[in-house]
């Protein structure tokens, strides 16, 4: 399984709750652990501004490109804007388009990074400048590798941003499982959202998105599943209500994949959120998943 990373995924945030520097160390205990070999690794290259322009409206792109949004623009991202973070999302999104094109070839494959599910069309917020995997989404929609695409979102916040991008559009399905008393509001209408109440333990998570997950797979036949595998449902997350356990969410991550072989769905994952009190757990939180990406890979 070939997994996507670039040393300029960090979004060079300093000290703050979004531990951006993740990337780099997720990448380090791949290594270290060995679940990935040096040979696994692939470098993205960034997103076009086409790309880009197949999900977001211009005049917010060139704002990002010439750094003048506006201070209210700012506030709304919740990260400080600078160059190193617009390469880093132009990369990450890069990332999750390649990640599709690979998992659509070698069945899953992951990006060690996007999942940035609150951007929308015009604008970001909530740590999210440009939304990866629908830009990921569009592309191989616009180059015919596929028509039709579904989005399983578990970070624990709602994913609004996607929502709005493919409201309406009957090609792309949405589901989002998510803390309801949380961050984003309001929050757009998924195909399918899975609105938890404070405090879900492993056993109540697991059988509410296996339900959301049939029933999806019933409703819809995709031929790729975009899959955000946010770190933040952990019951020592930061900006999480949920109370899952390490083990509860590497038995989500195996759901997942297992639905999506059950009816022969290629996935590609991006990481998403992750704030653990310590970042040890995140880390350990999106390695799981890659580990257990593997045993789905051919
Ligand atoms: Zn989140």
């Amino acid at each position: 399984m070939k997994v996507i990373y670039s040393d300029q995924y960090d979004l060079n945030l300093g000290n703050h709750v979004f531990p951006s520097i993740k990337y780099r160390l997720i990448k380090e205990k791949l290594l270290r652990d060995q679940i990935a070999g040096p040979q696994d690794f692939v470098e993205p290259p960034a997103a076009s501004e086409e790309d880009i322009a197949l999900v977001h409206h211009r005049e917010y792109i060139r704002k990002l490109q010439t750094g003048r949004l506006s201070y209210l623009e700012i506030l709304r991202l919740e990260i400080p804007y600078s160059p190193e973070l617009v390469r880093a999302v132009w990369l990450s999104a890069g990332g999750s388009i390649l990640a599709g094109r690979l998992a659509l070839e070698d069945r899953i494959c992951a990006n060690l990074g996007g999942g940035f599910h609150h951007a929308y069309p015009d604008h970001g917020e909530g740590f999210c400048v440009l939304n990866d995997f629908a830009i990921g989404i569009r592309r191989l929609q616009k180059n015919k590798l596929i028509e039709r695409a579904m989005t399983v979102d578990c970070d624990v916040h709602h994913g609004n941003g996607t929502a709005a991008i493919f409201a309406g559009d009957h090609t792309v399905f949405t589901l989002s499982i998510h803390q309801e008393n949380n961050y984003p509001y309001p929050k757009p209408p998924s195909s399918i959202d899975i609105n938890l109440r404070d405090g879900v333990e492993d056993a109540e998570y697991l059988e509410e998105l296996e339900t959301g997950l049939d029933r999806a797979l019933s409703e819809f036949e995709p031929e790729l599943i975009y899959y955000v595998a946010g770190a933040d449902p952990y019951h020592d997350d930061q900006l999480g209500g949920l109370r899952l356990s390490i083990a509860g969410l590497e038995q989500r991550d195996r759901l997942v994949f297992e639905k999506a072989r059950s009816k022969d769905i290629p996935v590609a994952i991006t990481l998403a959120g992750g704030y653990a009190r310590r970042v040890e757990d995140t880390i350990q939180i999106h390695t799981n998943t890659i580990r257990i990406a593997k045993e789905f890979a051919n």
